[in-house]
């Protein structure tokens, strides 16, 4: 630690967001909080499709691999909240750090594999004028490498609605041609990352583009699955 992390550190102290105990510089959330992030980790495995609770919860027909790091509840549910309206840089680096220790874990696992690309969902050309920024980006900017960015590959038609005030049959219907891209993706596993997988629909309508111009596998990587009684 150099001499002005360490003033810093002592001029401005940290304290984890949940138990206020004093953190190491540049963390949100002391070692004991973050090891309790086990909810969707608990069976050991590092593909959620692979759960029955997950598979009965939501069709991702075109998805082949799924990440997430909890149910959306609080915490979680209250700091993406609070950095997607808010804009609490808090609740933003205390996300990425459980992400980056989820993901420094499963790059460990004999299974894992990175993805040739990781994209995001666009946001409507209105939404990011309103809003001036896209938080799925600044969520996950830290915690994968630059140099598997590429947000560019999808294109959202401006004709479609926000999905967050819809229910499940209107949110397919909403999809059906949301997005397009111009990429060719001959081969590629590409990752898709997001905030809140609701119902899928989301996703899998992107995932099925990305099939369609040659990707051979599609990941989903979202910080937190919406349980099914919460969802209209
Ligand atoms: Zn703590």
């Amino acid at each position: 630690m150099d001499a002005f992390t360490k003033a810093c550190a002592w001029l401005f102290p940290q304290h984890c967001k949940l138990c206020h105990q004093s953190l190491r510089p540049a963390q949100q959330l002391c070692d004991y909080c973050c090891a309790q992030f086990t909810a969707l980790t608990d069976q050991g495995e590092t593909n959620l499709l692979l759960r029955a609770d997950v598979q009965r919860q939501f069709s991702l027909p075109d998805v082949d691999h799924l990440v997430a790091l909890d149910w959306y509840r609080p915490p979680l549910s209250l700091w993406l909240k609070q950095f997607k309206y808010e804009q609490r840089p808090y609740c933003q680096r205390a996300v990425s750090q459980l992400l980056a220790q989820q993901f420094a874990r499963l790059s460990m696992t004999a299974t894992w594999s990175w993805p040739d690309t990781a994209t995001v969902i666009p946001l409507t050309p209105s939404r990011l004028v309103w809003r001036g920024f896209n938080q799925v980006v600044q969520l996950w900017q830290e915690v994968l490498p630059q140099s598997l960015f590429d947000v560019n590959i999808l294109d959202r038609r401006t004709s479609c609605r926000p999905q967050a005030k819809l229910n499940a049959q209107q949110r397919r219907r909403n999809l059906g041609h949301a997005f397009s891209t111009n990429k060719t993706l001959h081969n590629q596993h590409v990752a898709i990352i997001d905030d809140v997988l609701t119902t899928g629909s989301t996703i899998n309508a992107a995932a099925r583009v990305l099939k369609q111009a040659g990707a051979s596998s599609v990941s989903a990587w979202v910080v937190c699955l919406t349980p099914k009684e919460t969802v209209q």
